[in-house]
Order: C-alpha cells, then sequence, then structure tokens
C-alpha cells in the first residue's frame, strides 16, 4: 500500500480523498494555488505544498508543478480527483514515467475515453448500444449531409468535450450552419481540438449512467445506476439512485452491459459510463474516466467507499469480491449546493459568515467550507454536496426536505432555496422528470413573475 498520497485537487474534493488516506492510514500531500493557502484541505493534509498563483491555468492545471511537488515530498501516488486532469492521459502518462503512481486508469484507455469519437467507436465494438451519430465533419455541407443521413433535431458535439461546452443542437439545414460553425468555435476556445461530430438528439431522455470498478486483472464489477436528469446547461444539479424510471428487470440488464462492456474495453480503477434514456431504451453518450462529483449516493446504497477502492486498485490489489457479492440497500439522493443566486445563476464569492451544516442519521455533508472561509471568484461554484440516505424513496426525500431546512450558510447566497423549489415539485415527487425537466421549470417561473 502507498505511504503517501499528493492530492492533485482543491475543494470538497480533495477533502474527500484526504479522508479515505487517512482512514486507511496513508499520509496525505495537498497542493493549494496562493488563493487557497487558507483552504481545509490544506490544514488538514499531513504536508502541503504552494504551486502558483491563483489561476488554474499556472496551479491546479500546471503538470510539472504538481509532480515536482510530489518528488519534494516524497509522495508514492496521486490522486486527481474530479475536473482540473483527472482525465488528462498526458498527465497520467507523465505521473507515471516519474515514477510515481496514477490513481486511476490507464493512460491508453483515458485516451480512448477522452475522444468521444473514438470512445464511440470503441463502445460499439464493446456492445454499448449509442446514439446514431456520425464521424469527425469537414464541413457544413458535409454536416448537413449527415443530418439528413440521421435526421433531424441533431447535436452538434466537439470530440473532446466535456463540462456541457461545443453542443449545439439544430432542427433544419438552417440551424446547421449556426450550430456546426458555433460548436467548433466553442470547441476551439475550450479544448485542444477543434474537430466536431453529429448525434442523433434525443428529446425526452433521462441520463442514466453506470458506476463500474475493475482491477488490474480483469476483475469488473458494477455498483448501480444514478439518474441525474435534473440539469441546467448540460449540468447537474440534483442525482438520486436508483433511478424511478427503471425497474428491477432493466437495472440489472443495463448493469450487466456496462459491467461486460468495462470488461472488453478492458478497464481498470473507477469510471463511469453515461447513458441516456428514452422510450425504454439506453443510448451510450460517454465513459468518464475518473471519479464523479456524484459518487456518494453509490456508497451511500452500495455501502463501498469508491475513493478507497480506487486507491486500493491503484496500489495492484484485487477487486475481492464479485457482482453477486454487491447488495443495494435504499435510495440515496444528492444537492449540489452551489455559491450562486438561486434565480440567475451569478457565482457569488465571499465570505461565509455563519454555517451551520445539517446532521443526524443518513444525512452527509461533502464539503471545504467552515465559518470565516473565504470563498475565492476563480473556481467552479461548488461549496456543498448534501447526500441523503433512506429506506425508501420517499424517506429519503422527507429526509432531504429536513437536510435543507436545518442547512444554514451565511453571507453568500446558495442554491439551497432553488432546492427546496424543485424537490417540492409534483413531477419530482413522482419521479416524472427528464433532461430538459429543471429548464422548463425555471421559464415557467420566470414568466409568472
Ligand atoms: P459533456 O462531456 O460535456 O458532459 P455529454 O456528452 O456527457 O457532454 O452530454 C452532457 C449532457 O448533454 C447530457 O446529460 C444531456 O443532457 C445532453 N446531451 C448530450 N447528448 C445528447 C443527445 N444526443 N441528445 C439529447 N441530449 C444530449
Amino acid at each position: 500500500m502507498f505511504e503517501k498520497v499528493l492530492i492533485a485537487n482543491r475543494g470538497e474534493v480533495a477533502l474527500r480523498i484526504h479522508r479515505a488516506c487517512r482512514e486507511m492510514g496513508i499520509k496525505t500531500v495537498a497542493v493549494h494555488s496562493e488563493a487557497d493557502a487558507d483552504a481545509m484541505h490544506v490544514r488538514l493534509a499531513d504536508e502541503a505544498v504552494c504551486i502558483g498563483p491563483a489561476r488554474s491555468t499556472d496551479s491546479y492545471l500546471n503538470m510539472s508543478a504538481i509532480i515536482s511537488a510530489a518528488h519534494i515530498t516524497g509522495a508514492d501516488a496521486i490522486h486527481p480527483g474530479f475536473g482540473f486532469l483527472s482525465e488528462s492521459a498526458d498527465f497520467a502518462e507523465m505521473v507515471e514515467e516519474h515514477g510515481i503512481t496514477f490513481i486511476g486508469p490507464r493512460p491508453e484507455i483515458m485516451r480512448q475515453m477522452g475522444d468521444k469519437i473514438t470512445a464511440r467507436e470503441a463502445s460499439i465494438k464493446a456492445g454499448l448500444p449509442v446514439v446514431p451519430g456520425s464521424p469527425a465533419l469537414e464541413s457544413v455541407e458535409h454536416a448537413i449531409e449527415w443530418a439528413h443521413k440521421i435526421g433531424y433535431p441533431v447535436i452538434v458535439k466537439a470530440k473532446d468535450g466535456g463540462g456541457g461546452k461545443g453542443m449545439k443542437t439544430a432542427f433544419n439545414d438552417e440551424e446547421m450552419k449556426e450550430a456546426y460553425t458555433m460548436a467548433k468555435a466553442e470547441a476551439k476556445n475550450a479544448f485542444t481540438s477543434d474537430v466536431v461530430y453529429m448525434e442523433k438528439y434525443l428529446q425526452k431522455p433521462r441520463h442514466i449512467e453506470m458506476q463500474v470498478l475493475a482491477d488490474n486483472y480483469g476483475n469488473v464489477v458494477h455498483l448501480g445506476e444514478r439518474d441525474c436528469s435534473i440539469q441546467r446547461n448540460h449540468q447537474k444539479v440534483i442525482e438520486e439512485t436508483p433511478s424511478p424510471a427503471l425497474n428491477q428487470k432493466q437495472r440489472e440488464e443495463i448493469g450487466e452491459i456496462a459491467r461486460h462492456a468495462a470488461e472488453v474495453l478492458g478497464y481498470n480503477n473507477a469510471g463511469t459510463m453515461e447513458f441516456l434514456y428514452e422510450d425504454g431504451k439506453f443510448y451510450f453518450l460517454e465513459m468518464n474516466t475518473r471519479l464523479q462529483v456524484e459518487h456518494p449516493i453509490t456508497e451511500a446504497i452500495s455501502g463501498i467507499d469508491i475513493v478507497k477502492e480506487q486507491i486500493r486498485i491503484a496500489s495492484g490489489a484485487q477487486l475481492g469480491y464479485s457482482q453477486k457479492d454487491i447488495q443495494f440497500n435504499g435510495h440515496a439522493i444528492e444537492c449540489r449546493i452551489n455559491a450562486e443566486d438561486p434565480e440567475t445563476f451569478a457565482p457569488w464569492p465571499g465570505k461565509i459568515t455563519e454555517w451551520h451544516a445539517p446532521g443526524g442519521l443518513g444525512v452527509r455533508v461533502d464539503s471545504e467550507i467552515y465559518s470565516g472561509y473565504k470563498i475565492p471568484p476563480f473556481y467552479d461554484s461548488m461549496i456543498a454536496k448534501l447526500i441523503v440516505h433512506g429506506k425508501t424513496r420517499n424517506a429519503a426525500l422527507m429526509r432531504l426536505r429536513r437536510a435543507l431546512e436545518e442547512f444554514v450558510i451565511e453571507g453568500v447566497k446558495t442554491t439551497i432555496p432553488l432546492h427546496q423549489e424543485i424537490i417540492s415539485q409534483t413531477d419530482f415527487i413522482d419521479g416524472q422528470y427528464n433532461i430538459h425537466w429543471l429548464e422548463k421549470f425555471m421559464n415557467s417561473k420566470q414568466s409568472a413573475k
């Protein structure tokens, strides 16, 4: 087992990894930007190294600074968390070249799955059902030709896309001209490549994803699904497991398809296969080769600590259990709480003057916040994840309502009021929602004003 792990991240996920390491008797090294010297992960870690100025490109994305920090402190492994360098195959390779273990999948599989076009090809071979789509598009004319083959509406996507960027829908040829140009321009700005392709645009799907765990010896299990359909701008807001849309048979079927595909792909460590689900059918979207923000809901119902498993697997341990050993218990829901205006979603950094997190049975709060902490304006606005677990969906919902009521965060605006509103809507209570539900709800609120 590792003696010392460097955590190449910040915020609640840095803390999450620190906690797993601590419980495994592993020492931790925090890295931080100049803006994060007061952060909780820095305070709790055994050692901390400042790796650069506030801008992420100069700090959390600065590969050589992070590797130097690992050398100086004698860390034998690096956990990348999510976001930042977590899906960079180049970083994973660089880490391994320096004789340090990267806690994640092999760089080759990261590279294959990080490119949406090669990922689609590999996934079809591995037996995953995918959305009808095109190869890389060469021109507007080529795009229109493919749109006719697939049939409108379609969605143009960046091959290197992530975080919901570089995606544009088109319902006809006229819109396609704009969608193609805009997606390409956005991709050029945000990613290393401006190559785009297209997929059939599903109009009322749910987003359902499968968590898999695989060791370095070909043993693979799935840990069930997560329904992440409550989204805004293609970004998840609330997640739950199990999905209210699936029955046991569908759940087992898609679970086995995902498990088997991970086996065929030769996948290792933790990963998530994202699907859209419409009219009883699944369509594979992409695989995230890292820990997901919403992993705690799976931990709640499976009793498996996914971060500890990532570390164990990276250190060369065998999974040690098989699919039949995994039991799911109850229902879990997560709310992502952001420091944002709940109406306009404008980021709201600043000083937390008062902080009281809810507690009690079945309530988990993952957050880096403490009273007096100043949220810097440079990073993602998520400041806490509230996860509740109950015997049934209804019990989890009642608990979520209670926990949100107890939560006190003062000094900045947060999205807590929005969560309270969402979970009191009949559609949400009935589990009747798709990926467009939240945006429709926000629009109807706007027009009611
Ligand atoms: P990213 O890598 O940027 O997160 P994804 O491919 O995972 O992009 O898609 C993110 C979200 O965009 C999905 O959860 C869904 O809401 C929407 N989306 C993506 N592809 C499609 C599609 N073919 N049809 C309808 N919605 C889609």
